[in-house]
């Protein structure tokens, strides 16, 4: 799978073939739950049978909080919360926008966090008008 998130590799994130940011879950072969984080063995039913699966890029918000504390290197205020992907999987992810529950949302790129070493960069959810 081609890798378009820039020169960071981003922990659990690809691209798909339009080069867009892509959650890699897994999917369980034997009684089909799926996850994200990706995992080996499945939360549901144990089984091993798990394989890395692309997840849609787009969602619902289905809970929000504006953190205004916390490690110095995370950006303040803060919009964090629950992403109800589209095929059922929770996501907790910052959020960019102004976050409102239910919105559809869109997964991006963006600096999460402003480290010592420089910029940190990982996955967001989007805030989609309409
Ligand atoms: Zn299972």
């Amino acid at each position: 799978m081609a890798d378009s998130t820039g020169d960071q590799r981003i922990e659990g994130v690809g691209a798909d073939a339009q080069g867009q940011p892509v959650l890699l879950g897994a999917a369980c072969g034997a009684c089909g739950t799926r996850i994200f984080p990706a995992a080996g063995v499945c939360p549901h039913c144990m089984s091993e049978a798990m394989a890395i699966e692309a997840m849609p890029r787009r969602g619902r918000l289905y809970s929000f909080s504006i953190v205004h504390t916390g490690p110095r290197k995370w950006p303040r205020p803060m919009s964090v919360g629950y992403v109800d992907l589209e095929n059922g999987v929770r996501v907790f992810s910052q959020l960019r926008g102004r976050p409102r529950i239910d919105a559809a949302v869109e997964l991006g790129i963006d600096t999460v966090a402003q480290g010592t070493d420089g910029p940190e960069r990982g996955f967001v959810f989007t805030m989609l008008e309409g």
